[in-house]
């Protein structure tokens, strides 16, 4: 009898694609409720609508699970071609999808922002000897494992902005090297990163370092694993943007909540050389589909559906309830993080981690980052867990004693990190 119920479900499954997918959207939701009460006790906001497991972790966009319309997506793919070939429907329009909406002529999908960066430095790079200038703080110089060294024999140039904010013409003109004295490695790309560490950098300055650059016949790549957000908080039109550089990377796991994958837009004959070198690392794939498809819902229910807006409200939200205890920021909130300057208010960073998981928060140093699936309930804690931090610091006379003064997390020994 049960054997009978099991292989007349399993046959209407594999039949009925509508009823394939209403079921298995159902068991998504049932273990979001699960793994989510699970986790903090509260999870659910009304009968309807469960919330993600991430709904109360501040420590990155990346924390996001894929909402049921991005699991529909892949559901409802119509074909299941080879993408090595080109020939997966989903994958060519998610690519003409990002080339209409950005202008440049065409786009390439991989499947992380690091290899899309580095992928377009090897891309725009020939023949060492050659450099690249970077800012100092940038995800190329520090979080790629030396990709550029390794991939691209790149020597690079990091630049640390004297504003704290971001790199001006002058200092990167400064950087530069732009000489063929046989000492030294001649720049032949610029890149910038938007946002970076949250914060906007202003279309004046792009347009005069992309000038420059154009200029010097300096190739320009922006690391615009969040540009999504720098549209969002009107920091330029996307189209406007893009068409400063020679190549972009955007990302649709951080902010935009897909499961995984990100993009590089560029000129045709330049991203022909990112398909190949894709190849060459591993990075071909063959029904990935799955992957795009969701993550053009990502961009179409996240970006185009204006919810990246309210992440950068509640992020400004928490930015003021930190310095109306007396706090500064590290740098300005333009988008969706808030950087806490731990030390003006005497915060040790220990009792972050703490207190966040007393309240039923994910949440471990300096660094706030609010994304889509953060609820309002979780706001209203960390808006507490604020105030407590601050209140312990005061007991102790807002100073920390030296050995707490500690490094941020992933900066070096040698780095200063004021
Ligand atoms: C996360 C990030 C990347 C890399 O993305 P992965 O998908 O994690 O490899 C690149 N640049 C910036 C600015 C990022 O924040």
């Amino acid at each position: 009898m049960k054997a009978v119920a099991i292989s007349r479900s399993v046959f209407r499954w594999c039949r009925n694609p509508t009823f394939t997918t209403r079921r298995r959207l159902l068991h998504h939701t049932s273990t979001i409720r699960m793994a989510s009460s699970n986790g903090n006790g509260i999870a659910v906001q009304d009968d309807k609508s469960a919330l993600s497991p991430a709904a109360y972790d501040f420590r990155s966009d990346t924390v996001t699970t894929p909402t049921p319309s991005m699991l529909q997506s892949i559901l409802s793919i119509a074909t299941h071609g080879d993408d090595v070939f080109q020939e997966d429907t989903t994958t060519n329009a998610l690519e003409s999808f990002i080339t209409s909406l950005t202008g440049k002529p065409a786009a390439v999908f991989v499947l992380s922002g690091t290899m899309g960066n580095q992928l377009a430095i090897r891309s725009h790079l020939a023949q060492p000897p050659h450099s690249i200038v970077v800012d100092r703080r940038s995800h190329i110089y520090n979080y790629e494992a030396g990709g550029a060294a390794v991939l691209s024999q790149a020597q690079l140039l990091p630049v640390t902005p004297a504003n704290g904010m971001y790199l001006t013409l002058d200092e990167v003109r400064e950087a530069v090297i732009d000489s063929d004295d046989i000492h030294y490695a001649p720049t032949r790309l610029i890149c910038l990163e938007n946002s970076l560490n949250g914060v906007v950098m202003p279309l004046e300055e792009i347009r005069r370092i992309a000038a420059y650059a154009r200029g010097k016949g300096i190739k320009t790549h922006l690391d615009g694993a969040r540009l999504w957000n720098v549209v969002a908080a009107g920091g330029g039109e996307l189209k406007e943007i893009v068409s400063h550089f020679d190549s972009v990377s955007l990302c649709f796991s951080k902010g935009l909540g897909a499961p995984m994958g990100s993009v590089v837009i560029g000129e045709e004959a330049f991203m022909k050389r990112v398909r190949h070198f894709r190849k060459m690392v591993g990075g071909g794939t063959r029904q990935v589909g799955i992957a795009t498809a969701p993550a053009r819902t990502a961009v179409e229910e996240v970006f185009l559906g204006g919810k990246l807006t309210r992440t950068h409200e509640l992020a400004r939200r928490l930015a003021a309830v930190w310095e109306a205890l007396g706090g500064k920021l590290k740098v300005p909130c333009d988008t969706n993080m808030v950087w806490l300057n731990l030390e003006s208010v005497g915060v040790d960073m220990d009792d972050i981690p703490v207190e966040a998981k007393r309240a039923g928060l994910k949440w471990d140093w300096e660094r706030i980052v609010v994304h889509h699936q953060i609820c309002d309930e979780a706001i209203d804690k960390l808006e507490d867990v604020l105030r407590k931090l601050v209140e312990k610091a005061r007991a102790r006379g807002s100073v920390l004693p030296q050995d707490k003064k500690r490094k941020a997390r992933y900066s070096r020994p040698d780095e200063d990190d004021e």
